[in-house]
């Protein structure tokens, strides 16, 4: 790993004045892990004192292609030395090759290129009011859209809604997840789009019964109801195929991307089909698609197809599952996951896990109270692997 731009003196002051200055500078809306990391590769992060760690939360899965990968480096730098940002009021080249890609790798006919994934939900929440000349929309329970006012007004949690009531369309209505006749009945005449997460991340990793999609699909062609697939979470090989929507073989009208679109690097998209698109002047964003962001989304599009992550998300996934099954231990629930998005269902809340797993040098995520969240990058191997699970065997 190469130096860094802050690395001198005592790592346990460097230590001390980060929590310092974070304390009383930051406002304080993470619960932080007591851990100040500064360098990753592959699928392993450094801390200050050089301690490392398998990282199976990979920025809450955004470093799909490992930290720091040497494609999206070197993307990165090159671009920077020619165009840090320009304005969409003007075209570039780099932008045109990742729209044809993402079009592309989507299989969806136009995008719209924004900077994150609350972004990108907005951003399909104005489409389908758009497209439909209708407001309201139809989510699941447990799901999770994002924070922002649009995007939280289709995210189920009250922890992370009540505070900000009321929401923008107050008509949602939330459903079982996995329960095709409850949207059916949900469904008004003024019901815009249903919008749903493929596999469900933050809330827990559930996964959809069989079927439950392709219900879903019908029910909005049945009734001319908008279907917004959120595919933040799912999408660029998570759960081993580019998006998560091929594996249930139905395309929605609207998809979102962000987390690991960019290898790292902060971006968002929305894609859409059959003629539904903003005109002129109905949407923008200062950033949306700038040199730097479509840089690396190429950059990073190219490593999944050189280094043939998708498969290997497959495979190494249905490995981790089998050994996280295999576990002895009574406590476990459930795994369950497509590709690399597992979770482990435990009996208790997993918050300890997390510590005793971090302490061990491996990085869980605990979401749900009582799910183990690994979203690992995907170039992990086997022998990763197997420590992570010789961690949590112990834990
Ligand atoms: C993380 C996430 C979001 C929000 O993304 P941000 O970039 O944090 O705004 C939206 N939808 C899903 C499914 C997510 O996992």
């Amino acid at each position: 790993m190469t130096e860094n731009i802050i690395e001198s003196g005592d790592p346990q002051a460097r230590y001390d004045s980060v929590i310092e200055k974070d304390s009383k500078y930051v406002m304080q809306t993470y619960g932080h892990q007591p851990l100040v990391l500064s360098k990753g590769k592959g699928a392993v992060v450094q801390d200050i004192y050089g301690k490392e760690y398998i990282d199976c939360v990979a920025g809450i899965a955004v470093n799909n292609v490992g930290h720091c990968h040497p494609a999206v480096v070197k993307a990165i730098q090159a671009q920077a030395e020619n165009l840090i940002h320009v304005s969409n009021l003007y075209y570039t080249e780099i932008q045109a090759e990742f729209a044809e890609t993402l079009a592309s790798i989507t299989g969806m006919e136009r995008v719209f290129f924004c900077n994150s994934g609350a972004e990108s939900v907005e951003a399909a929440m104005k489409l389908a009011r758009l497209a439909t000349g209708k407001s309201a929309f139809v989510a699941a329970e447990h799901s999770f859209h994002g924070r922002t006012i649009g995007a939280l007004s289709v995210t189920h949690k009250s922890m992370y809604r009540d505070p900000f009531m009321p929401p923008v369309s107050s008509e949602t209505a939330f459903v079982p997840y996995s329960d095709a006749e409850a949207i059916r009945q949900a469904i008004s005449e003024n019901t815009a789009a249903v919008i749903l997460e493929p596999i469900q991340g933050e809330g827990g990793v559930n996964i959809p019964g069989p079927g439950y999609l392709k219900e879903v699909k019908e029910i909005c062609d049945e009734t001319g109801t908008l279907l917004i697939f959120d595919e933040v979470q799912t999408g660029f090989g998570r759960t081993g195929t580019w998006f998560c929507k091929e594996q249930f073989g139905i395309e929605p009208d609207i998809m979102s991307m962000a987390k690991s679109i960019g290898g790292g690097f902060p971006m968002g998209a929305i894609a859409a089909r059959n003629g539904i698109s903003f005109g002129r002047g109905q949407h923008a964003a200062t950033f949306g698609g700038g040199p730097l962001a479509c840089a690396a989304a190429l950059a990073s599009v190219k490593v999944i197809k050189e280094e043939k992550l998708l498969e290997r998300s497959k495979e190494m996934g249905a490995y981790f599952r089998e050994k996280l099954a295999g576990m002895a231990r009574d406590d476990v629930v459930e795994v369950r996951g497509k590709g690399l998005m597992i979770g482990v269902e435990i009996k208790y809340p997993c918050s300890k896990f997390v510590d005793f797993a971090r302490e061990q040098g491996v990085l869980v995520n605990c979401t749900s109270e009582s799910v183990l969240r690994l979203v690992p990058p995907l170039v992990i191997t086997k022998e990763q692997i197997d420590t992570v699970v010789d961690v949590l065997e112990q834990a």
